[in-house]
Protein backbone atom coordinates (compact mmCIF):
# COMPACT_ATOMS: atom_id res chain seq x y z
CA UNK A 1 0.00 0.00 0.00
CA UNK A 2 1.45 3.52 -1.16
CA UNK A 3 1.37 6.26 1.86
CA UNK A 4 -1.31 7.95 -0.33
CA UNK A 5 -3.65 5.01 -0.31
CA UNK A 6 -2.73 4.46 3.48
CA UNK A 7 -3.73 7.58 4.74
CA UNK A 8 -6.60 7.81 2.57
CA UNK A 9 -7.76 4.66 4.05
CA UNK A 10 -6.93 5.55 7.33
CA UNK A 11 -8.90 8.58 7.17
CA UNK A 12 -12.00 6.77 5.82
CA UNK A 13 -11.69 4.27 8.59
CA UNK A 14 -11.33 6.94 11.42
CA UNK A 15 -14.37 8.66 9.61
CA UNK A 16 -16.57 6.77 9.80
CA UNK A 17 -26.97 -7.75 4.06
CA UNK A 18 -28.44 -13.01 1.78
CA UNK A 19 -30.02 -16.27 0.16
CA UNK A 20 -32.83 -17.82 -0.18
CA UNK A 21 -34.61 -20.65 0.73
CA UNK A 22 -34.87 -23.43 -2.35
CA UNK A 23 -31.47 -21.75 -3.34
CA UNK A 24 -28.44 -23.98 -4.59
CA UNK A 25 -26.67 -22.80 -1.57
CA UNK A 26 -26.42 -24.76 1.79
CA UNK A 27 -27.50 -22.79 4.34
CA UNK A 28 -26.36 -22.44 8.05
CA UNK A 29 -28.18 -21.95 11.17
CA UNK A 30 -26.69 -18.81 13.68
CA UNK A 31 -25.32 -20.39 16.78
CA UNK A 32 -26.57 -17.69 18.76
CA UNK A 33 -26.46 -17.67 22.98
CA UNK A 34 -26.23 -15.14 25.24
CA UNK A 35 -26.60 -12.80 22.29
CA UNK A 36 -27.10 -9.04 21.44
CA UNK A 37 -30.13 -7.34 22.92
CA UNK A 38 -33.34 -7.18 20.78
CA UNK A 39 -36.59 -5.73 20.12
CA UNK A 40 -40.49 -6.58 19.22
CA UNK A 41 -41.26 -6.14 15.48
CA UNK A 42 -44.84 -7.74 14.85
CA UNK A 43 -44.06 -10.86 15.47
CA UNK A 44 -40.06 -10.62 14.43
CA UNK A 45 -37.38 -10.40 17.10
CA UNK A 46 -35.00 -8.23 15.82
CA UNK A 47 -31.60 -7.52 17.19
CA UNK A 48 -30.89 -3.60 18.38
CA UNK A 49 -27.64 -3.66 16.84
CA UNK A 50 -28.43 -3.59 13.34
CA UNK A 51 -25.23 -4.11 11.16
CA UNK A 52 -24.69 -1.06 8.32
CA UNK A 53 -23.32 -1.70 5.26
CA UNK A 54 -23.27 1.60 4.24
CA UNK A 55 -19.71 1.02 5.72
CA UNK A 56 -17.61 -2.02 4.57
CA UNK A 57 -14.06 -3.06 5.22
CA UNK A 58 -11.55 -2.00 2.06
CA UNK A 59 -8.38 -3.31 1.28
CA UNK A 60 -4.97 -1.13 0.68
CA UNK A 61 -6.97 -0.42 -2.68
CA UNK A 62 -10.35 0.85 -1.40
CA UNK A 63 -11.98 -2.03 -2.95
CA UNK A 64 -14.67 -3.71 -0.40
CA UNK A 65 -12.38 -6.40 1.17
CA UNK A 66 -14.84 -9.42 1.08
CA UNK A 67 -13.01 -11.89 2.84
CA UNK A 68 -13.15 -9.90 5.88
CA UNK A 69 -16.67 -8.90 5.21
CA UNK A 70 -17.63 -12.04 5.12
CA UNK A 71 -15.54 -13.14 8.82
CA UNK A 72 -17.22 -9.84 10.35
CA UNK A 73 -20.89 -11.25 9.22
CA UNK A 74 -20.21 -14.11 10.35
CA UNK A 75 -19.11 -13.00 14.08
CA UNK A 76 -22.57 -11.10 13.45
CA UNK A 77 -24.92 -13.73 13.19
CA UNK A 78 -22.93 -15.48 15.57
CA UNK A 79 -23.62 -12.86 18.13
CA UNK A 80 -27.32 -12.66 17.35
CA UNK A 81 -27.19 -9.40 15.09
CA UNK A 82 -30.23 -10.75 12.94
CA UNK A 83 -30.49 -7.04 10.94
CA UNK A 84 -28.64 -6.25 7.52
CA UNK A 85 -28.97 -3.00 5.95
CA UNK A 86 -27.70 -1.94 2.52
CA UNK A 87 -28.53 0.05 -0.29
CA UNK A 88 -28.35 0.78 -3.99
CA UNK A 89 -25.65 3.37 -3.80
CA UNK A 90 -23.42 2.08 -0.65
CA UNK A 91 -19.73 1.79 -1.24
CA UNK A 92 -20.47 2.74 -4.69
CA UNK A 93 -22.73 0.79 -5.72
CA UNK A 94 -21.23 -2.35 -4.50
CA UNK A 95 -22.45 -2.96 -0.91
CA UNK A 96 -25.55 -4.95 -1.71
CA UNK A 97 -23.83 -7.76 -3.83
CA UNK A 98 -21.15 -7.74 -1.06
CA UNK A 99 -23.67 -8.21 1.37
CA UNK A 100 -25.41 -11.06 -0.78
CA UNK A 101 -21.89 -12.56 -1.46
CA UNK A 102 -21.40 -12.69 2.44
CA UNK A 103 -25.23 -13.93 3.77
CA UNK A 104 -26.16 -16.04 0.89
CA UNK A 105 -24.97 -18.82 3.26
CA UNK A 106 -26.98 -18.46 5.96
CA UNK A 107 -30.71 -19.98 6.14
CA UNK A 108 -32.81 -17.01 4.33
CA UNK A 109 -35.38 -17.11 7.65
CA UNK A 110 -32.81 -16.16 10.36
CA UNK A 111 -31.70 -12.90 9.28
CA UNK A 112 -33.47 -9.53 7.80
CA UNK A 113 -32.41 -8.14 4.67
CA UNK A 114 -33.05 -4.39 4.11
CA UNK A 115 -32.42 -2.27 0.79
CA UNK A 116 -33.72 1.28 -0.56
CA UNK A 117 -35.04 2.37 -3.25
CA UNK A 118 -32.71 5.31 -4.22
CA UNK A 119 -35.55 7.90 -5.20
CA UNK A 120 -32.77 10.59 -6.02
CA UNK A 121 -31.62 8.48 -9.23
CA UNK A 122 -34.85 8.28 -10.65
CA UNK A 123 -34.65 9.79 -14.45
CA UNK A 124 -38.02 7.27 -16.08
CA UNK A 125 -40.70 5.83 -14.52
CA UNK A 126 -38.82 2.46 -15.91
CA UNK A 127 -35.82 2.85 -13.90
CA UNK A 128 -38.14 2.03 -10.68
CA UNK A 129 -38.14 -1.78 -11.90
CA UNK A 130 -35.18 -1.79 -13.62
CA UNK A 131 -33.41 -0.87 -10.09
CA UNK A 132 -35.51 -3.02 -7.65
CA UNK A 133 -34.91 -6.17 -9.98
CA UNK A 134 -30.98 -5.47 -10.35
CA UNK A 135 -31.12 -5.21 -6.55
CA UNK A 136 -33.01 -8.49 -5.92
CA UNK A 137 -29.85 -9.54 -8.21
CA UNK A 138 -27.03 -8.05 -6.34
CA UNK A 139 -28.85 -9.34 -2.98
CA UNK A 140 -29.28 -12.85 -4.76
CA UNK A 141 -32.61 -13.10 -2.88
CA UNK A 142 -36.03 -13.01 -4.38
CA UNK A 143 -37.33 -10.87 -1.32
CA UNK A 144 -36.45 -8.08 0.92
CA UNK A 145 -37.94 -7.76 4.57
CA UNK A 146 -37.45 -4.61 4.83
CA UNK A 147 -37.93 -1.92 2.55
CA UNK A 148 -37.31 1.44 2.69
CA UNK A 149 -37.69 4.93 0.18
CA UNK A 150 -34.25 6.28 0.08
CA UNK A 151 -32.83 9.55 1.67
CA UNK A 152 -36.49 11.80 1.78
CA UNK A 153 -35.85 15.34 1.64
CA UNK A 154 -37.47 17.63 -0.27
CA UNK A 155 -36.13 16.84 -3.64
CA UNK A 156 -36.57 13.23 -3.55
CA UNK A 157 -40.32 13.09 -2.08
CA UNK A 158 -41.18 15.10 -5.54
CA UNK A 159 -39.68 12.20 -7.22
CA UNK A 160 -40.86 9.45 -4.97
CA UNK A 161 -44.29 10.93 -6.18
CA UNK A 162 -43.50 11.88 -9.67
CA UNK A 163 -41.99 8.24 -10.63
CA UNK A 164 -45.29 6.26 -8.69
CA UNK A 165 -42.75 4.80 -6.02
CA UNK A 166 -45.01 4.22 -3.50
CA UNK A 167 -48.05 2.22 -6.01
CA UNK A 168 -44.89 0.38 -7.52
CA UNK A 169 -43.80 -0.77 -4.03
CA UNK A 170 -47.07 -1.89 -2.31
CA UNK A 171 -47.56 -4.32 -5.55
CA UNK A 172 -43.88 -5.76 -4.80
CA UNK A 173 -45.50 -6.38 -1.25
CA UNK A 174 -47.99 -8.23 -2.38
CA UNK A 175 -46.14 -10.33 -4.79
CA UNK A 176 -43.73 -11.24 -1.54
CA UNK A 177 -40.81 -9.49 -2.49
CA UNK A 178 -40.97 -7.08 0.07
CA UNK A 179 -42.52 -7.89 4.09
CA UNK A 180 -41.91 -4.52 5.26
CA UNK A 181 -42.26 -0.85 3.78
CA UNK A 182 -40.78 2.16 5.44
CA UNK A 183 -38.36 5.38 4.85
CA UNK A 184 -35.49 6.94 5.77
CA UNK A 185 -35.93 10.55 6.43
CA UNK A 186 -33.42 13.70 5.74
CA UNK A 187 -35.09 16.65 5.94
CA UNK A 188 -37.20 18.79 8.66
CA UNK A 189 -40.18 17.79 10.63
CA UNK A 190 -42.66 19.42 8.82
CA UNK A 191 -41.71 17.21 5.69
CA UNK A 192 -41.34 14.40 8.20
CA UNK A 193 -45.07 15.00 9.05
CA UNK A 194 -46.10 15.31 5.66
CA UNK A 195 -44.90 12.24 4.12
CA UNK A 196 -46.20 10.43 7.15
CA UNK A 197 -49.59 11.79 6.94
CA UNK A 198 -49.63 11.46 3.03
CA UNK A 199 -49.28 7.36 3.00
CA UNK A 200 -51.04 5.45 5.70
CA UNK A 201 -49.29 2.42 5.53
CA UNK A 202 -46.00 3.33 6.43
CA UNK A 203 -44.54 0.54 8.59
CA UNK A 204 -41.17 2.07 9.80
CA UNK A 205 -39.08 4.91 9.56
CA UNK A 206 -35.85 5.64 9.39
CA UNK A 207 -33.94 8.96 11.58
CA UNK A 208 -30.53 10.03 12.44
CA UNK A 209 -30.87 9.82 15.97
CA UNK A 210 -27.89 10.38 18.13
CA UNK A 211 -27.34 13.01 21.41
CA UNK A 212 -25.57 15.82 18.45
CA UNK A 213 -28.33 15.99 16.84
CA UNK A 214 -31.09 15.80 19.32
CA UNK A 215 -31.07 19.81 19.20
CA UNK A 216 -28.89 20.33 16.90
CA UNK A 217 -30.70 18.76 13.96
CA UNK A 218 -34.24 18.44 15.36
CA UNK A 219 -33.86 15.19 16.12
CA UNK A 220 -35.89 15.32 19.20
CA UNK A 221 -38.69 16.82 17.16
CA UNK A 222 -38.22 13.80 14.40
CA UNK A 223 -38.60 10.95 16.96
CA UNK A 224 -42.05 12.35 18.80
CA UNK A 225 -43.76 13.26 15.74
CA UNK A 226 -42.74 9.25 14.55
CA UNK A 227 -43.93 7.93 18.30
CA UNK A 228 -47.07 10.04 17.89
CA UNK A 229 -47.76 8.61 14.32
CA UNK A 230 -46.74 4.82 16.57
CA UNK A 231 -43.74 4.12 13.95
CA UNK A 232 -41.14 1.67 15.07
CA UNK A 233 -37.76 4.09 14.51
CA UNK A 234 -34.50 2.62 12.88
CA UNK A 235 -31.62 4.37 14.16
CA UNK A 236 -28.85 6.11 11.30
CA UNK A 237 -25.99 7.46 12.46
CA UNK A 238 -26.42 6.58 15.63
CA UNK A 239 -22.12 7.58 16.24
CA UNK A 240 -22.71 10.66 13.40
CA UNK A 241 -20.35 9.19 11.39
CA UNK A 242 -17.69 8.50 13.80
CA UNK A 243 -17.97 11.80 15.22
CA UNK A 244 -19.33 9.99 18.76
CA UNK A 245 -16.92 7.40 18.68
CA UNK A 246 -13.54 9.50 18.10
CA UNK A 247 -14.29 12.31 20.83
CA UNK A 248 -11.75 15.15 21.63
CA UNK A 249 -9.27 14.77 24.38
CA UNK A 250 -10.88 16.80 26.70
CA UNK A 251 -13.84 14.70 26.22
CA UNK A 252 -12.22 11.71 26.25
CA UNK A 253 -11.30 12.27 29.59
CA UNK A 254 -14.28 13.27 31.23
CA UNK A 255 -15.31 9.51 29.42
CA UNK A 256 -12.31 7.66 30.75
CA UNK A 257 -12.16 9.07 33.91
CA UNK A 258 -15.79 8.24 35.20
CA UNK A 259 -15.43 4.42 33.19
CA UNK A 260 -11.73 3.52 32.07
CA UNK A 261 -13.53 0.33 30.18
CA UNK A 262 -16.18 1.91 28.18
CA UNK A 263 -15.99 2.83 24.71
CA UNK A 264 -17.03 6.76 23.20
CA UNK A 265 -18.95 4.69 20.86
CA UNK A 266 -20.69 2.30 23.98
CA UNK A 267 -21.83 5.95 25.78
CA UNK A 268 -23.20 6.68 22.40
CA UNK A 269 -25.42 3.50 21.90
CA UNK A 270 -26.48 3.72 26.07
CA UNK A 271 -28.00 6.90 25.27
CA UNK A 272 -29.94 5.73 22.67
CA UNK A 273 -31.39 2.78 24.83
CA UNK A 274 -32.54 5.18 26.63
CA UNK A 275 -35.64 5.92 24.23
CA UNK A 276 -38.62 4.26 23.54
CA UNK A 277 -39.76 3.21 20.52
CA UNK A 278 -36.11 2.19 18.84
CA UNK A 279 -36.04 -1.19 16.58
CA UNK A 280 -32.71 -1.00 15.86
CA UNK A 281 -29.23 0.82 15.29
CA UNK A 282 -27.54 1.26 12.56
CA UNK A 283 -23.68 1.00 12.86
CA UNK A 284 -21.19 0.91 9.89
CA UNK A 285 -18.56 -1.15 11.17
CA UNK A 286 -15.48 -1.11 9.45
CA UNK A 287 -13.02 -2.70 11.89
CA UNK A 288 -13.69 -6.15 13.17
CA UNK A 289 -12.73 -4.40 16.27
CA UNK A 290 -15.68 -1.87 16.16
CA UNK A 291 -18.08 -4.96 15.55
CA UNK A 292 -16.31 -6.59 18.73
CA UNK A 293 -16.77 -3.35 20.87
CA UNK A 294 -20.23 -2.77 19.62
CA UNK A 295 -21.33 -6.17 20.55
CA UNK A 296 -19.72 -6.61 24.22
CA UNK A 297 -22.11 -3.16 24.43
CA UNK A 298 -25.28 -4.81 23.02
CA UNK A 299 -24.81 -7.81 24.85
CA UNK A 300 -25.74 -6.18 28.04
CA UNK A 301 -27.65 -2.92 26.60
CA UNK A 302 -28.46 -0.79 29.37
CA UNK A 303 -29.82 3.18 29.38
CA UNK A 304 -27.23 5.53 30.83
CA UNK A 305 -27.85 6.28 34.69
CA UNK A 306 -29.02 9.90 35.25
CA UNK A 307 -25.45 10.20 37.15
CA UNK A 308 -24.00 8.75 33.65
CA UNK A 309 -26.04 11.05 31.77
CA UNK A 310 -24.76 13.98 33.36
CA UNK A 311 -20.73 13.13 32.72
CA UNK A 312 -21.82 12.31 29.00
CA UNK A 313 -23.66 15.78 28.84
CA UNK A 314 -20.27 17.30 30.18
CA UNK A 315 -18.07 15.34 27.77
CA UNK A 316 -19.98 15.98 24.81
CA UNK A 317 -20.08 19.88 25.86
CA UNK A 318 -16.47 20.00 25.63
CA UNK A 319 -16.56 18.22 22.65
CA UNK A 320 -19.02 20.46 21.07
CA UNK A 321 -16.10 23.41 21.94
CA UNK A 322 -14.32 22.49 19.09
CA UNK A 323 -16.79 20.69 16.44
CA UNK A 324 -15.58 21.94 12.78
CA UNK A 325 -17.77 20.49 10.19
CA UNK A 326 -21.21 18.56 10.83
CA UNK A 327 -20.20 16.36 8.27
CA UNK A 328 -21.36 12.43 8.69
CA UNK A 329 -19.52 11.23 5.69
CA UNK A 330 -22.20 9.53 4.17
CA UNK A 331 -20.66 10.57 0.92
CA UNK A 332 -24.01 11.43 -1.10
CA UNK A 333 -22.27 14.37 -2.37
CA UNK A 334 -20.62 12.80 -5.14
CA UNK A 335 -18.67 15.71 -7.04
CA UNK A 336 -18.16 15.82 -10.55
CA UNK A 337 -14.65 17.04 -10.97
CA UNK A 338 -13.59 14.66 -8.30
CA UNK A 339 -13.52 16.87 -4.74
CA UNK A 340 -12.60 14.33 -2.53
CA UNK A 341 -15.29 16.18 -0.21
CA UNK A 342 -16.40 13.65 2.93
CA UNK A 343 -12.01 13.01 3.58
CA UNK A 344 -11.41 16.52 3.33
CA UNK A 345 -13.87 18.09 6.09
CA UNK A 346 -13.05 14.47 7.95
CA UNK A 347 -9.34 15.27 8.09
CA UNK A 348 -10.47 19.19 8.97
CA UNK A 349 -12.62 17.97 11.84
CA UNK A 350 -9.99 15.43 13.43
CA UNK A 351 -7.42 18.75 13.04
CA UNK A 352 -10.04 21.09 15.00
CA UNK A 353 -10.48 18.15 17.60
CA UNK A 354 -7.25 17.25 17.62
CA UNK A 355 -8.38 13.39 17.62
CA UNK A 356 -5.32 12.15 16.18
CA UNK A 357 -3.01 14.21 18.25
CA UNK A 358 -0.65 15.12 15.00
CA UNK A 359 -1.79 18.75 15.49
CA UNK A 360 -1.37 20.98 12.32
CA UNK A 361 1.69 19.04 10.95
CA UNK A 362 -0.73 15.58 10.54
CA UNK A 363 -3.44 18.15 8.80
CA UNK A 364 -0.98 19.36 6.14
CA UNK A 365 0.55 15.61 5.50
CA UNK A 366 -2.55 13.92 5.52
CA UNK A 367 -4.21 16.88 3.03
CA UNK A 368 -1.29 16.80 1.17
CA UNK A 369 -2.06 12.90 0.77
CA UNK A 370 -4.93 13.62 -1.43
CA UNK A 371 -4.61 13.72 -4.70
CA UNK A 372 -4.49 17.26 -6.27
CA UNK A 373 -7.40 17.06 -8.18
CA UNK A 374 -9.04 15.80 -4.79
CA UNK A 375 -8.52 19.21 -2.77
CA UNK A 376 -10.90 22.04 -2.00
CA UNK A 377 -9.37 24.44 -4.48
CA UNK A 378 -10.30 22.09 -7.17
CA UNK A 379 -14.07 22.84 -6.46
CA UNK A 380 -16.11 24.89 -9.26
CA UNK A 381 -18.96 26.01 -7.03
CA UNK A 382 -21.26 24.59 -9.30
CA UNK A 383 -23.22 23.62 -6.42
CA UNK A 384 -24.67 19.93 -7.23
CA UNK A 385 -23.12 18.74 -3.61
CA UNK A 386 -24.77 21.20 -1.79
CA UNK A 387 -28.79 19.58 -3.22
CA UNK A 388 -27.38 16.01 -2.01
CA UNK A 389 -26.11 16.92 1.27
CA UNK A 390 -28.64 15.39 4.32
CA UNK A 391 -26.89 17.49 6.45
CA UNK A 392 -27.66 20.50 4.38
CA UNK A 393 -23.90 22.13 4.76
CA UNK A 394 -22.72 24.74 2.75
CA UNK A 395 -19.89 22.57 1.46
CA UNK A 396 -18.14 25.06 -1.12
CA UNK A 397 -17.83 27.69 1.33
CA UNK A 398 -16.73 24.93 4.04
CA UNK A 399 -13.98 23.91 1.37
CA UNK A 400 -13.10 27.57 0.86
CA UNK A 401 -12.83 27.81 4.56
CA UNK A 402 -10.50 24.07 4.73
CA UNK A 403 -8.46 25.53 1.68
CA UNK A 404 -7.95 29.04 2.88
CA UNK A 405 -6.93 27.27 6.16
CA UNK A 406 -4.41 24.69 4.65
CA UNK A 407 -2.80 27.34 2.51
CA UNK A 408 -2.47 29.70 5.70
CA UNK A 409 -0.83 26.64 7.57
CA UNK A 410 1.32 25.73 5.20
CA UNK A 411 2.55 28.63 3.53
CA UNK A 412 1.16 27.47 0.33
S1 LIG B 1 -19.75 22.68 -5.59
FE1 LIG B 1 -17.63 22.03 -5.71
S2 LIG B 1 -17.49 20.22 -4.42
FE2 LIG B 1 -19.65 20.60 -4.82
S3 LIG B 1 -20.10 19.29 -6.58
FE3 LIG B 1 -19.59 21.32 -7.38
S4 LIG B 1 -17.37 21.25 -7.77
FE4 LIG B 1 -17.88 19.50 -6.48
S1 LIG C 1 -20.80 16.77 3.08
FE1 LIG C 1 -22.89 16.08 3.45
S2 LIG C 1 -23.33 14.63 1.80
FE2 LIG C 1 -21.14 14.93 1.84
S3 LIG C 1 -20.34 13.30 3.11
FE3 LIG C 1 -20.65 15.05 4.45
S4 LIG C 1 -22.71 14.81 5.29
FE4 LIG C 1 -22.55 13.44 3.52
Amino acid sequence: MNRRDFIKNSILAASGAVLLSGCTFKSQTPAVSGGVATSKFKNLSISMLGFGAMRLPVDSNGVIDDALNKKMVETAINAGINYFDTAYMYMGGKSEKAMGDALKKYDRNSFNLTTKMPVMMLEKQEDVERIFNEQLERCQTDHFDFYLVHCLNKHNWENTKKYNVIPFLEQKKKEGKIKYLGFSHHDTPELLQEIIDYYDKWEFVQLQINKIDWKACRGEEQYNIARKAKLPIIVMEPLRGSALANLNPAATKILKDYNPDASAASWAFRWLAGLDGIMTMLSGMTKPEHLEDNIKTFKNLKPLSEEEQKVYDKALAAHMKTLAIGCTACRYCECPVGVDIASIFSLYNQYKQDTTGMGKVGFISHYEALRENERADKCIKCGLCKTKCPQQLDIPALLAKVDKEYKALAGA
